[in-house]
């Protein structure tokens, strides 16, 4: 992580930037703000630049031994304390943060901006709560006690204090009150409020606010490339109100009703000219897709339907579609009428309960080509 990948946070990368370039570095910040808007990655970025042997003006170089071992999270004077489960499955060893450093690395590593709930999903935590035990801080301790093998400083990045077991936390106290030399700790957190207060009265604290919105909408296009149309990216950044985890969501959905619509506009061609052939071809392609997309996709397709019946009526504060369900609706909706909209709609409801009772997908969707071909005409 540079500084050049951060999305926004021009202010805070300066005064992290200028802070270093003055000799000004707090032995422990308390890197604070909402989920998604860059607190991890910022962290990683200025515990690079710290610790890189050729600093640019603006980024580390990228090229020196200390940042070819960032380059794999690997730094031997970087430590990381993160929230993990306490034991793996079926095992009866407690677990402690180095234990899992080889899946944090390699989840940060794909994407610095994730939710405590993603980590928790990517460990298989399951409906366990992750917590950092109380056990870790004996290595806390260790690790400081090391000395520094190749940087100026050891850092100690910790993500979610909030998540410490008080008797680690009075122990992180106990050093950060009198830190070794050279070691900076770098505390990252959602609820401040929730740290130690000694802890926090002893860290220099670092508010990093939601992301711009030019910020934001550059990234959103960035992912969903020249096609998306200025109302959709704005629609998303209006969403995602500064969290980049937010703008992933939307993006997501955006996406997911795109393939909805292009699958309801395939079933009503081949419906209408009674394609037994594409409709068989149809329901092959629709059993790959997974349960839980095929009832979304019911679901999805009943609720089109009905702004298609209301579509008629030039109610545009009634109609919830975007601009690519209304330039289908333009010509199909005259075909949803009081004779068949009611039918239409609950022929997909029961398609989206066979889902759910485990019915084979292709004769659900099949049977339902073929009622769609004799209502379409009503
Ligand atoms: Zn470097």
């Amino acid at each position: 992580m540079f500084f050049k990948d951060i999305i926004g946070q021009k202010d805070v990368k300066h005064l992290l930037l200028q802070s270093v370039k003055d000799g000004y570095i707090p032995h422990a910040r308390l890197i604070s703000g909402i989920e998604g808007v860059g607190k991890l990655p910022l962290a990683l970025a200025y515990a690079r630049y710290l610790c890189c042997t050729d600093r640019h003006e603006d980024d580390s170089c990228g090229k020196c031994p200390s940042c070819r071992q960032f380059n794999k999270l690997a730094h031997p004077d970087l430590h990381f304390v993160f929230p993990i489960i306490n034991r793996k499955k079926g095992s009866s060893k407690d677990l402690y943060c180095d234990d899992l450093l080889p899946q944090w690395r390699e989840f940060i590593l794909k994407n610095p901006y994730f939710s405590l709930q993603q980590w928790s999903n990517f460990i298989e935590a399951e409906n366990s709560q992750i917590m950092i035990y109380a056990r870790e801080s004996d290595e806390i301790i260790r690790k400081l006690n090391l000395k520094a093998y190749e940087s100026e400083y050891k850092i100690m990045l910790v993500w979610l204090p909030e998540r410490m077991h008080p008797s680690c936390a009075n122990s992180l106290l106990k050093v950060i009150e009198e830190p070794p030399a050279k070691t900076v700790f770098l505390l990252v957190t959602e609820s401040p409020d929730r740290v130690l207060g000694t802890i926090q009265s002893r860290a220099q604290r670092l508010s990093v606010p939601p992301i711009d919105e030019a910020s934001m909408s550059e990234a959103v296009r960035s992912i969903i490339g020249q096609s998306g149309s200025d109302s959709e990216i704005s629609n998303i950044v209006h969403l995602a109100s500064g969290n980049y985890l937010k703008a992933v969501d939307a993006i997501t959905a955006s996406e997911d009703r795109q393939r909805n619509l292009e699958l309801f506009k395939s079933i009503m061609r081949n419906c209408w000219r009674r394609d037994v052939k594409n409709m068989k071809a149809e329901a092959e392609k629709f059993a790959a897709w997974g349960r839980e997309k095929q009832k979304a996709f019911f679901s999805y397709a009943g609720n089109y339907v009905r702004e298609n019946f209301f579509y008629r009526f030039n109610l545009p504060e009634i109609n919830y579609i975007n601009a690519d369900e209304t330039a289908f609706a333009v010509n199909y909706s005259p075909y949803i009428t009081e004779k068949n909209v009611i039918s239409l709609i609950d022929e997909f409801a029961l398609a989206e309960r066979h889902i759910e009772a485990n019915v084979n997908p292709r004769m659900v969707f099949f049977d339902l080509s073929m009622k769609i071909a004799v209502l379409i005409k009503k």
